[in-house]
């Protein structure tokens, strides 16, 4: 092995170990840097050269090594080459966007910063998630890293998951880059021989950490889908912003039309709204949020650097699953009398499951009464919007439960699989003309959510298109 080092220009030091024992030390000027060599790894103890892998298994291996290092120091300029052949090339001063597009290409368009709601006392976690859209099954590139430390740790890599759940299919591995800082002395990395593991401990702390700043990002209108470019993600631009609305308070919510009623009677919290769209959309927003129907399923807003496109369907799906989500919580939903009872009769595993259901059900506001052989009389029901057909959501309702489906089957457990079923089949559908208020309610509603961009199937709510992306297609940029 050979050290060539020095600290400034012209001086410097060079040493020749072999095999442990130094066998010259001299002054040899060099410019400011070091440079390690090593030769003939084996030569002493050839026996240890069996050991080796093929020669493409050692080059993943050692090339996993490097970018483990570069992705930990993007400030670093790194070569990596193996027989004559350049592997990797970074260049120094990277941020860590740079240093992964560097690395992987188009991958780094599909991050998102990690928002900097999580942490609490000396842990802090900062970085990038995938947005959920882009999330594959496989492939997906997911590093931690604790106080500049890449670190192994696949039960957190399973509470990253479980917060992109309803975000995403169940599944999907969406790449994540996420850095830990944390106090050094809560923090042991002594705990693997090849220091690949850290034990943490407060454990809890991380994970929380870990759980809070994920969903606090998907939460983000960064983490929806756009058309085309994604537009430069803005590496840690801090707690979210808490801009206003340009032209004054936004109108009162006034309407005689029936409103959706959403289970809860009442209106969203206009400050609640308003203060949530200041946050996810980074800054002021509307000039006034317009809202139009578009082909009687898609709504459109107009924001102030573009336009979101918003599936009504999905985004009342997010509405009611979270609202029933919340009831079920509270112990209850609000239940509305029928004028005419209706008398429904179901398959034998369907009436098994009405019967097994019957509690959950009466939670959500289904007053079902057994009237007779596999019939029920349904005295009452919940009303989530004007149009909501109460015998067909609960057929379709039941048979879901009964059969079973993708959207069911990734449910966790009886709560989620109903709150699921009855968002999916009590929401407004499309091809529903709705009313201005009813868009604006919707729209309220939906950025009341904790996740609005994402609906429960794993599909995203809302589009973005801005209006940079909107000139470079009519070539004015
Ligand atoms: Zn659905």
């Amino acid at each position: 092995m050979e050290l060539h080092t020095a600290t400034a220009g012209g001086e410097g030091v060079r040493i020749r170990v072999d095999y442990g024992r130094v066998r010259s030390s001299d002054e040899v000027p060099r410019r400011r840097g070091t440079t390690v060599s090593v030769k003939g790894l084996f030569h002493d103890l050839p026996a240890r050269a069996k050991f080796l892998r093929t020669a493409g298994a050692e080059t993943r291996v050692a090339s996993e090594a490097v970018l483990l290092l570069a992705l930990a120091n993007p400030g670093v300029g790194l070569k990596l080459e193996s027989n004559g052949r350049t592997l990797l090339d970074l260049g120094p001063d990277e941020v860590w966007t740079d240093r992964i597009e560097a690395i992987w290409g188009d991958l780094a368009e599909t991050l998102v910063p990690l928002a900097a709601a999580g942490g609490a006392g000396d842990v802090s976690v900062s970085g990038l998630v995938q947005r959920p859209d882009a999330a594959r099954p496989r492939g997906g590139r997911r590093y931690l890293f604790v106080n500049g430390r890449p670190f192994r740790d696949p039960g957190l890599h399973r509470i990253i998951d479980e917060a992109f759940r309803t975000t995403v299919v169940e599944g999907m591995r969406p790449s994540f880059f996420v850095r830990i800082a944390a106090d050094p002395s809560g923090v042991d990395v002594n705990v693997h021989p090849a220091k690949t593991e850290v034990r943490f401990r407060d454990r809890t702390a991380i994970e929380g950490a870990l759980q809070g700043a994920v969903r606090a990002t998907l939460a983000g209108l960064a983490s929806t889908r756009p058309i085309g470019r994604a537009g430069r993600v803005v590496p840690d631009r801090g707690a979210g912003g808490s801009g206003s609305r340009p032209g004054g308070p936004p109108e009162p919510l006034e309407s005689d039309v029936p409103q959706l009623a959403l289970f809860v009677p009442g209106r969203t919290d206009r400050g609640d709204v308003d203060g949530r769209l200041a946050e996810v959309l980074d800054g002021p927003v509307f000039s006034g949020p317009e809202l139009w129907q578009l082909h009687d399923r898609y709504i459109m807003a107009a924001t102030r650097d573009g336009l979101l496109i918003i599936d009504q369907h999905s985004a009342h799906e997010r509405v009611i699953y979270e609202e029933i989500m919340g009831r079920f919580e509270a112990g209850g939903g609000t239940a509305q009398a029928l004028l005419f009872p209706v008398t429904l009769r179901f398959s034998p595993a369907e009436a098994a499951a009405v019967e097994e259901l019957s509690g959950l059900l009466a939670r959500l506001g289904f007053e079902l009464e057994p009237f007779g052989e596999r019939t029920f009389l349904v005295r009452a029901s919940p009303q989530p919007h004007p149009r909501f057909d109460a015998e067909r959501c609960l057929r379709e309702m039941i048979h879901e439960l009964t059969e079973g489906s993708p959207l069911v089957d990734s449910a966790r457990n009886q709560h989620e699989r109903i709150a699921k079923s009855m968002a999916c089949k009590g929401a407004i559908k499309a091809g529903e003309r709705l009313s201005p208020d009813e868009m604006r309610e919707l729209f309220d509603r939906l950025f009341a959510t904790e996740l609005p961009g994402h609906d429960v199937h794993g599909r995203p709510t809302i589009l973005r298109l801005t209006v940079d992306e909107l000139d470079r297609r009519f070539g004015r940029s």
